[in-house]
């Protein structure tokens, strides 16, 4: 092609995205790239440094926390040595017949802070993965205790749970993300979406139509899938952990399973360590990712009870049959393992307070920005919502020009940010949401 990077010195930032837009595929992106994606050249704290100078600006402040993920912020101390320290011993070795001390002590450290019943942790390589694994589990599960025909699943409208195949059989049917597979993907059954408002009174009718539901077809149903409390990607909604609670009583009556997919919530975001703990529920299987390595590596990881372990482990065929290449990552696993432990030993819950707070005052004009139907807060999430669909370039463009990153999308100007970010950073993540929503 005609395009190559000089051999010599850095590469100017032009020269990348053109290679970029030729060869490289984005999130959700066409080929050739439409966007012009901005080059970060490093990233420290909370702050993202670009290649060139963008709209005057050389820094952003990251309200994304890369997708809910580095919550430490970037370039963290305790971080990177653990990954030094690992990085010395080994990057990676096969799980198949070897084991180690970092994947150990990580699902140790899981099973002691995740909900109690949850006994066993499955070490994969990204979130998807991870509900592909509690799915496998739960539809092992009722294969190998003589039922086999129950393999459907349920769940409500507006969730996302990965890009992978039976993960997208349980997004949002009509989100718009996974229409093009329609008709070719499994076919799952659908309750409405939860009525909206975490602190709402909850809807009786909509907790009937739930039990209703998982009633009706119980004798298909392996699993009830869901994100507790707060769904993510298919709309950034929040709704009453009372519904969470009606799946679990639901589901022991009924016999059927339930996963929480907290890829997303878990890890303090919603001002619980894990969103279980507001419905005081312990899930079947549980799905964590993202911020589980503080962002570093990736790593995702699916739990799961005794109950579901001993119904595998006894059945015809007496094993789990998934073990991905990567599986356990040295590196990951122990970069997880200093991320855990640093959350735990600061006054995390104290941090998520204080962001929420800050939203909430922060963004308190926003909402009566023509245009803006309502501004949300829970935990360290901001949700400012639109009357109408976004104009992501324009948007995006208003964020960087008061310095600081956003990623717009649909309907919404969103920020979640790290749990380290500071009150005047914070206040500028507020100041770009709103002029994101007054000119996307
Ligand atoms: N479940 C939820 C709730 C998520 O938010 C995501 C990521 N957006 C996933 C699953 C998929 O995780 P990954 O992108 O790591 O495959």
């Amino acid at each position: 092609s005609a395009c190559t990077l000089s051999p010599e010195g850095p590469p100017a930032p032009g020269e990348l995205l053109a290679l970029d837009r030729q060869h490289v595929w984005h999130p959700y992106g066409p080929m050739p790239g439409r966007e012009a994606p901005l080059v970060v050249e490093s990233a420290s704290g909370v702050r993202l440094r670009l290649a060139e100078e963008t709209q005057g600006r050389r820094e952003l402040i990251d309200g994304m926390s890369s997708w809910w993920s580095a919550v430490h912020g970037y370039n963290h101390p305790v971080l990177n040595e653990a990954v030094r320290e690992q990085l010395a011993r080994m990057s990676h070795v096969m799980f198949g017949g070897l084991t180690h001390e970092p994947a150990v002590r990580l699902a140790k450290r899981l099973v002691d802070i995740t909900p109690e019943g949850l006994e066993h942790v499955f070490l994969a390589d990204s979130g998807s993965v991870s509900v592909e694994v509690a799915l496998k589990m739960c539809l092992q599960y009722w294969r190998s205790v003589g039922r086999p025909e129950k393999r459907r699943l349920l769940t409500w409208r507006g969730g996302y749970h990965g890009d992978t195949w039976q993960p997208m059989s349980v997004c949002d049917p009509d989100g718009g993300m996974h229409d093009l597979w329609s008709g070719v993907l499994p076919r799952q059954v659908f309750a409405d979406a939860p009525p909206a408002g975490f602190e709402a009174e909850p809807d009786e009718h909509y907790v009937r139509h739930l039990r209703e539901l998982i009633a009706r077809h119980a004798d298909e149903l392996a699993a009830v899938i869901v994100e507790p409390v707060v769904q993510g990607a298919g709309g950034m909604r929040f709704h009453s952990p009372a519904y969470v609670r009606a799946l679990r009583e639901a589901c022991d009556e009924h016999g059927v399973l339930l996963v929480l997919d907290e890829i997303a919530t878990g890890f303090g975001r919603t001002g619980a360590l894990f969103a279980a703990e507001h419905a005081g529920i312990t899930p079947d299987v549980l799905c964590l990712g993202k911020a589980l390595t503080g962002g570093y590596l990736t790593m995702a990881a699916t739990l799961c009870t005794a109950r579901i372990a001993e119904g595998i482990s006894q059945g015809p065929v007496p094993v789990l049959a998934h073990g991905p290449t990567f599986m356990g990552n040295p590196l990951a696993a122990a970069v997880a393992d200093a991320s855990v432990g640093l959350l735990l030993t600061q006054d995390w819950a104290g941090e998520v307070t204080r962001i929420e707070q800050g939203l909430r005052e922060g963004l308190a004009e926003t909402a009566s920005l023509p245009g803006v139907r309502e501004v949300r807060v829970l935990g360290a999430i901001g949700v400012v919502q639109l009357e109408r669909p976004v104009d992501m370039a324009a948007a995006t463009r208003a964020a960087v020009g008061e310095g600081v990153w956003l990623r717009p999308f649909r309907d919404m100007v969103y920020a979640m940010p790290p749990f380290v970010t500071g009150d005047e950073d914070l206040a500028r993540i507020c100041a770009a949401m709103h002029a994101a929503a007054a000119r996307g």
